[in-house]
């Protein structure tokens, strides 16, 4: 039976790696049939040697794969990951625990299922993000071998014909080093993290990517037409004439800037009438910090230092987070790195720090109310970002003000954790730049009394979107009122921007709207001086930056407020992008 898909049925997930990608489904086969069987006494040595067998197929699979991944430079660095692969291979829970169900007279596909049932139970049982995306690869590891034993064919992503989107529920860091860009049009996945070796993968390759759909599996079938936005996260199934039209649109754009993108790294982001608009990377783990050199940001914009804290049963301690952040300093040469404090609960969460359910999580004990609860660990994050900034430039953000006694708070309790250090004669930068972040609405009303407290403001859209248009991004359902030009964002960014102009502080954008080069000359009209986006849109944006003025830019903000819905100001944009920059925001072709 076909499954009915709506038209325009919007999913939100995880974007993961930027771009957009169009086509028809490729749902990748899900796990090989087992037939779990008891076998006599007499066939254990036979089926014992099928598994060493299954064994050794497998490690030349994954050589093999190592081998053609080592001939392509982009993809070197992620080698490690096959070799974890072949490690769990070897497995003592892996290798014994199977031999021992053979010997007690089961079938090999059927011992080796259920000692991947009791290891995935493990995994569970820790209910960690971080660990359940290493769980995926015992899960690759156990499916590459179940495949071997039961005669199904390897799964090959590599292989797949047309230009198509796979969609799976889970895929490998193999499966996804196999991509051929030129084949694979984006992957959309059930499972997954921000920081899964998946998408840290996908980042590499340039190829779109969306995870964490929760059960996008089961709503899709092969040849279905599907619409993804890496950069957003956004997903539309079976997509009406009119959404398509507009996201080929985009894509045109997209595809015409990826075009001699290499120029620009070295080119700096000025616009025609000199302003300089610094670009910045957003960081979620240090090994980004790769990326971020190689699309030449102008040092980190934001680096989400929650990432740190998941997949381990004991939070870093100050000297681990100093030496994380000094490494990340050094290799970022000399630029600043600007450090938020941790930013937990709502949708990240860390079950080691034993949040409390609660029933509101958005609007909960989260990013600095948690760390203002919970002063202990503050005060030990305060001092490794402290120690930090004698290694290099260091800014310290602050996630979710929603007020000045908050930030005052703050202030205090770093500046006890400075006199801490004057006595200990430990050297850091007294002068650290001290920011907020502004992604609630509050902040936005009060940011004029806020910019007296600070140094500069970082604006968070993707809370800040959420928060002021009451629109939950992680419910399908209201997805489609998630809209960074409603009147009211643009209001908020002005007055954000205008609050920090006035006040001669910086400001900064750090959403994931940062990063979309439609809105580069508003961003610019609007008053921003930086940019902090995913690393890999860097020089798009750069593109359209050198090719705008921000004179010009306030104008058409001008014209953009005295518009009254979403649509009318994206149409306007639209327009007036495509009338400037006709050979990037090019027409539909259709
Ligand atoms: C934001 O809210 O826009 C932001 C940059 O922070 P995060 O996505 O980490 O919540
Ligand atoms: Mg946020």
């Amino acid at each position: 039976m076909k499954i009915k898909v709506a038209k325009d049925t919007y999913l939100v997930g995880i974007g993961v790696s930027p771009g957009i990608g169009i086509g028809e489904v490729s749902l990748v086969d899900p796990r090989p049939l087992v037939d779990q069987s008891l076998i006599e006494e007499a066939e254990v040595e036979a089926e014992l040697l099928r598994f060493q067998q299954a064994l050794d197929r497998a490690r030349d699979q994954l050589e093999k794969i190592k081998q053609a991944v080592s001939r392509q430079q982009h993809l070197r660095e992620h080698l490690y990951i096959l070799d974890t692969h072949l490690l769990i291979l070897e497995d003592e829970m892996l290798v014994a625990g199977t031999e021992k169900v053979i010997r007690a007279r089961m079938n090999a596909e059927g011992a080796l299922t259920q000692v991947l049932g009791q290891l995935r139970a493990l995994f569970d049982n820790i209910e960690d993000e971080y660990l359940r995306e290493r769980r995926s690869d015992v899960d690759a590891v156990g499916d590459r071998l179940l495949r071997i034993l039961t005669g199904a064919s390897e799964r090959t992503i590599g292989k797949i014909g047309s230009k198509s989107l796979v969609v799976a529920h889970d895929l490998s860091p193999a499966e996804t080093m196999q991509m051929d860009r030129s084949k694979v049009l984006g992957f959309i996945t059930d499972k997954g993290g921000r920081t899964s070796h998946t998408a840290i993968l996908a980042r590499s390759l340039d190829i779109p990517a969306v995870v964490g759909l929760e059960s996008v599996t089961s709503m899709v079938f092969d040849r279905l037409p599907v619409i993804i936005d890496g950069s957003s996260g956004v997903v539309i199934l079976n997509p009406s004439e009119q959404t398509f039209k507009e996201y080929l649109e985009r894509k045109q754009s997209y595809e015409y800037l990826e075009q001699d993108l290499e120029q620009f790294r070295e080119l700096s982001a000025v616009t025609t009438d000199q302003v300089h608009i610094a670009l910045r990377g957003n960081l979620e783990i240090a090994s980004d910090v790769e990326q971020a050199k190689r699309h030449a940001a102008e040092g980190i914009g934001l680096y989400r230092t929650e990432f740190l804290y998941l997949g381990r049963s004991e939070p870093p301690d100050e000297e681990e987070q100093y030496q994380s952040y000094c490494e990340i300093l050094r290799q970022m040469e000399g630029e600043p790195v600007t450090i938020r404090t941790l930013d937990i609960g709502g949708d990240k969460f860390v079950p080691e720090l034993n949040l409390e359910d609660e029933a509101n999580p958005a609007m909960g004990l989260r990013a600095i109310r948690f760390s203002l609860h919970e002063e202990r660990l503050f005060k030990i994050q305060l001092r490794a970002i402290l120690r930090a900034s004698s290694c290099g430039e260091v800014r310290i953000l602050f996630p979710m003000i929603s007020g000045v006694a908050e930030i005052r708070a703050c202030k205090q309790i770093l500046g006890e954790i400075q006199a801490q250090l004057d006595r200990e004669g430990i050297v850091y930068d007294p002068d650290l730049a001290i920011g907020i972040m502004i992604e609630t609405p509050s902040a936005v009303m009060i940011a004029p009394l806020l910019a007296q407290e600070v140094d500069f403001f970082s604006v968070g859209t993707n809370d800040l979107i959420q928060y002021f248009l009451a629109v939950d991004r992680g419910n399908e359902h209201v997805a489609y009122l998630y809209d960074p030009m409603h009147p009211a964002i643009l209001r908020a960014l002005k007055a954000t921007c205008d609050a920090a102009n006035s006040a001669g502080i910086g400001v900064c954008i750090c959403g994931e709207v940062a990063g979309e080069p439609l809105y580069t000359f508003v961003l610019a009209g609007l008053g921003f001086h930086e940019l902090s986006m995913n690393p890999a849109c860097i020089s798009r944006v750069k593109r359209v930056l050198r090719q705008i003025s921000k004179q010009e830019g306030e104008l058409l903000v001008a014209k953009l407020l005295l518009l009254s819905t979403s649509k009318e100001v994206s149409t306007a944009i639209e327009q007036e992008m495509r009338g400037r920059l006709p050979d990037i925001f090019a027409q539909p072709l259709i």
